[in-house]
């Protein structure tokens, strides 16, 4: 297999690069997702030839047959990251390692040749350096970068694919929740992960099944659904796209455990990291909803926060279900004490203002 090492990167001339006004026009009210930067990375696997043909290329669209395992099967696995704009007007990537980990964890669950770190890693680079003027500046902006990889056989059968596209795109983005905090479902319906299934994967299968739920949270008028686990349909999990933590009054914190139907995310993980430091209690452990709504209402619950790449940290004020009716959490409002203090400590070292101890960027 080839190595990060020995792998040459083609740079394709681009005969149209985005003109810097229209880009700067682009960039100042980016919606999250819709604007595409210049360039794309793409590398090929074959099964006997490893990874080769790296390319840094203009972005456009790809051919597929209409055959291709990943239309058919699903085979497909991504990372989301974040470029920030440093203060002292630098780019900082924030731990590409920990997504290169679990794209190599995904594609395992998924059957698909591993990456190699240091290959994932560079193609990030290789990216960002091409696209370096799209990474905005300003406090809820960044440049979201999105490593995939997806089955290429031309073949109509159920196995594993014998050839795969891996490629980095990118998009500006700005604040992902317009309001201040956020409104969730529970979703009594619909489950998100089973044991034994891909929930730890970052599979884009876990994603078309997700969002049934979500349109039914959208339409309880809520911003995100909460999923419970697939077993006891009692035990907070996650959310369609971030891990959720739970803030006590005798200031602790608890997030649910990593038992293999949650997707570990690497903020949750940093949030982790950041709060034992400053010396909280901290729980991995079960949580059920009906406890969840029983400790907001007496007040042993004080805050409870989403966080995720996309949304950075985010108050969850109001939290809605089928049985439980409404319920408020800090009022409604948000952020309180312990989400601010956490999420100033993690935005700060993403962006430069608060000393990185810990080589994350
Ligand atoms: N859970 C799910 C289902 C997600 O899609 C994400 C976003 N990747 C997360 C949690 C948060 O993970 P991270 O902090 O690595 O972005």
């Amino acid at each position: 297999m080839s190595s990060a090492e020995d792998i040459s990167f083609e740079t394709l001339p681009h005969p149209n690069l985005t003109s810097p006004e229209k880009r700067a026009e682009l960039m100042a009210n980016p919606a999250f997702g819709r604007i595409a930067t210049d360039h794309m990375v793409m590398i090929h696997y074959k099964d006997g030839l490893g990874w080769h043909d790296a390319k840094v290329m203009p972005r456009g669209p790809l051919t597929l047959d209409p055959s291709a395992a990943v239309l058919h099967y699903a085979q497909e696995i991504f990372e989301g990251m974040k470029a920030f704009r440093t203060e002292d007007n630098g780019i900082a990537i924030f731990r590409p390692d920990a997504n290169a980990r679990r794209f190599r964890s995904s594609a395992e669950r998924m059957a698909m040749p591993q990456l190699p770190d240091a290959l994932f890693m560079r193609a990030v680079d290789e990216l960002v350096k091409a696209d370096r003027d799209w990474v905005p500046s300003g406090e809820n902006a960044s440049l979201y970068i999105r490593p995939f990889m997806f089955a290429n056989d031309a073949f109509l059968g159920v196995k594993p694919a014998s050839e795969y596209l891996f490629l980095v795109i990118a998009a500006p983005v700005g604040a992902y929740f317009s309001s201040g905090a956020v409104t969730v479902w529970v979703s009594e319906t619909y489950t998100r992960a089973a044991p034994g299934g891909t929930g730890a994967a970052k599979c884009g299968g876990n994603y078309a099944a997700s969002l049934l739920a979500q349109a039914e949270a959208k339409a309880e008028g809520c911003d995100q659904v909460v999923f419970l686990d697939a077993v006891e349909h009692r035990y907070i999990e996650e959310m369609g796209g971030m891990n959720i933590f739970f803030v006590f009054d005798d200031g602790s914190i608890s997030t649910p455990a990593l038992t293999g139907t949650i997707l570990p995310g690497i903020t949750r993980d940093s949030i982790l990291t950041i709060a034992r430091e400053k010396g909280m209690t901290v729980r991995e452990e079960a949580y059920s909803v009906d406890q969840w709504l029983a400790d907001a209402k007496s007040g042993r619950l004080t805050e409870t926060f989403a966080c995720g790449t996309a949304a950075a940290v985010s108050p969850i004020g109001t939290v809605r279900s089928k049985n439980g009716g409404e319920v408020k959490i800090s009022g409604g409002k948000g952020p309180g004490p312990v989400t601010s203090a956490l999420r100033e400590a993690l935005i700060g070292t993403q962006r430069g203002r608060v000393k990185d101890t810990h080589n994350w960027v």
